[in-house]
């Protein structure tokens, strides 16, 4: 195995007990994305608050792209791993390093020395200049540049080794999922729910989701389209148990006996009341929709007061603030949009009413909700005793 990358994280708040369960939990993370990822053979080693993976050379790429899925990683550096050695047996190994990294020697540089070994009898800043010096001897194609170099040499000078890197493939940053606890995800078809499951993912969440889809009047083809977006999103979240709620009779039934411009509206309560009971079932600690300020008549703040109330956990909208461009721009990085614009029926465009209310008032709705009773609370049940769970990945 020949192909050594150092996994570069942010180690900003995660101090003391927390660093080791975030770094703990990033490894599995790792491990499990190269399981899926990577073809040949690789090892993840967790070495004096660092971590190294290793690969068979012609892994090297794949191993990249595993690893740019993963969340918690702020940069991956390609590194030439060496034994600790004084620094005239230092200079010709960088000088090799240089030669072999990079084909025209024709650039700016600057050498960076962090000398963690403070046994090393040179400073980092002596180790700079003289490397520097050396480098200009060797290759005269190089002149150094301080502010703005176009290569950056890291030296690292180890107690158990010297790390030599120069380049660093971004991360995706964010915080390894697992580390924050489960939300459940209210997971549509369209663009901005995935997206919605993607930030918070990255903010460590693990997802569970739910789905509500109205057979005969939403297809086969649109629950698979849903399933294929949760795949999706679990190439970076992790596996997901996606709930798939009946949900054809509550709307049927609130489509009978309430106003239809509040149609909308009294269906969303309904589903954010099912997702909760499976939230709080498979202890998720809050839900997460892909709503955004005044996106649509049941986005506006006046709507979401409303559609929430019925909760008692949180419910996140890590999109409300962001542009539909912002969102379908994240869309289209995380490879969904392509199946999110796929045309098919959405559960709650089929019964949608012409004027929609846009500031629905709550006292109103609890007063339309009444007409449901008697009839509402043995379909509740059968949806959630008839749910399908199917497991992503
Ligand atoms: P999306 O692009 O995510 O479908 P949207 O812009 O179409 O969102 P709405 O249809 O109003 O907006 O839905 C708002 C949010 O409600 C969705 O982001 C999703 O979290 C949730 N939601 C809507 N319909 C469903 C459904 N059939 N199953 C599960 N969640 C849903
Ligand atoms: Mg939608």
């Amino acid at each position: 195995m020949d192909k050594m990358f150092l996994i570069k994280y942010s180690e900003i708040g995660v101090k003391g007990k927390n660093r080791y369960i975030f770094e703990d939990m990033l490894v599995k993370n790792i491990k499990s994305a190269l399981r899926g990822g990577v073809s040949g053979r690789y090892q993840v080693r967790k070495a004096q608050g660092r971590i190294y993976v290793t690969v068979d050379e012609e892994c090297a790429e794949e191993t990249v792209g595993a690893l740019t899925k993963v969340f918690g990683i702020a940069g991956i550096a390609e590194v030439t791993q060496i034994e600790p050695c004084s620094f005239e047996e230092l200079k010709p190994q960088v000088i090799k390093y240089i030669d072999e990294t990079f084909e025209d020697k024709d650039f700016t540089f600057k050498v960076n020395t962090r000398r963690v070994d403070k046994a090393f009898p040179m400073t980092s800043v002596e180790v700079n200049e003289l490397m520097g010096e050396a480098l200009l001897d060797a290759f005269e194609g190089l002149s150094v540049d301080v502010h703005e170099p176009d290569v950056m040499l890291m030296i690292e000078i180890r107690p158990y080794d010297i790390n030599i890197y120069s380049k660093i493939i971004p991360g995706l940053g964010g915080m390894p999922v697992g580390s924050a606890g489960k939300a459940m995800l209210l997971l549509s078809g369209g663009i901005d729910s995935p997206v919605a499951g993607y930030m918070v993912a990255k903010r460590g969440v693990s997802i569970d989701a739910i789905y509500f889809h109205a057979p005969p009047y939403t297809s086969e083809r649109a629950k698979q389209k849903v399933v294929d977006l949760a795949k999706i999103v679990s190439r970076y979240s992790g596996p997901i148990r996606l709930h798939v709620v009946n949900f054809t009779d509550i709307q049927m039934a609130i489509y009978e006996k309430c106003p239809h411009e509040e149609l909308t509206i009294i269906m969303r309560r309904y589903m954010m009341k099912i997702a909760e009971h499976f939230a709080l079932e498979s202890g998720a600690l809050g839900l997460v929709t892909g709503e955004s300020i005044g996106q649509v008549a049941s986005q506006t703040m006046q709507s979401m007061l409303v559609t929430g109330e019925p909760c008692t956990i949180p419910v996140y909208r890590p999109l409300c603030a962001f542009d539909k461009l912002d969102i379908v721009a994240i869309s289209e990085k995380i490879d969904a949009y392509e199946t999110s614009i796929l045309p098919y029926e959405d559960c709650c465009t089929i019964f949608v009413a012409k004027h929609p209310v846009t500031k629905p008032r709550l006292d109103k709705i609890h007063r339309s909700e009444r007409l449901l009773e008697g009839t509402i609370e043995e379909l509740y049940q059968k949806a959630i005793d008839s749910v399908e769970i199917i497991n992503i990945n």
